[in-house]
C-alpha cells in the first residue's frame, strides 16, 4: 500500500507535448496542453481573454515570445535592482552632505575659538 502510493508519487503522468505560447496583451509566457489549442483562455498575469494558437504554425512565434517574455521579465528585475541601488546612493549622498554641512559649521566654530584664545592671549599679556 505505501509502496506504491511512493512510486506514484515518485513518477508523474507526463502529459502530451504542451503549446507554449504568450499573452497578446502583456506577452507574458504560458504553458498549456496541447487540447488546449485554439482556446480562448484568460491571461493569468492581466487577466485578459488570450487564444492559444494551434500547436503547428505557433511553436517559432510562441518560442520567440519566450524569449520575449524572458528578456522582458530580465529587464523587470534589473530595474528593480536600479530602484533599489538608486535609493542608496540617494540616501548615502543625503548623509554625506550633512557630514559636509556639520564639518563646515565645526571648521567656522574652530576658526571662532583660535581667535578667542589668540585675543584672551594678547589681554592676558599686557
Ligand atoms: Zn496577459
Amino acid at each position: 500500500m505505501q509502496q506504491s502510493l511512493a512510486t506514484s508519487v515518485a513518477a508523474p503522468p507526463e502529459p502530451a507535448p504542451d503549446i507554449v505560447f504568450a499573452c497578446v496583451h502583456c506577452a507574458t509566457s504560458f504553458v498549456v496542453d496541447a487540447a488546449a489549442a485554439g482556446v480562448m483562455l484568460q491571461c493569468q498575469n492581466c487577466q485578459q481573454p488570450t487564444t492559444v494558437p494551434l500547436a503547428n504554425d505557433a511553436q517559432p512565434a510562441g518560442n520567440n515570445a519566450v524569449i520575449i517574455s524572458d528578456l522582458q521579465q530580465q529587464l523587470k528585475e534589473n530595474d528593480s535592482q536600479r530602484t533599489e541601488i538608486t535609493g542608496y546612493i540617494n540616501q548615502l549622498s543625503i548623509q554625506l552632505h550633512r557630514w559636509h554641512l556639520r564639518l563646515n559649521s565645526l571648521n567656522e566654530r574652530q576658526q571662532k575659538l583660535q581667535s578667542q584664545l589668540t585675543t584672551a592671549r594678547s589681554d592676558a599679556a599686557h
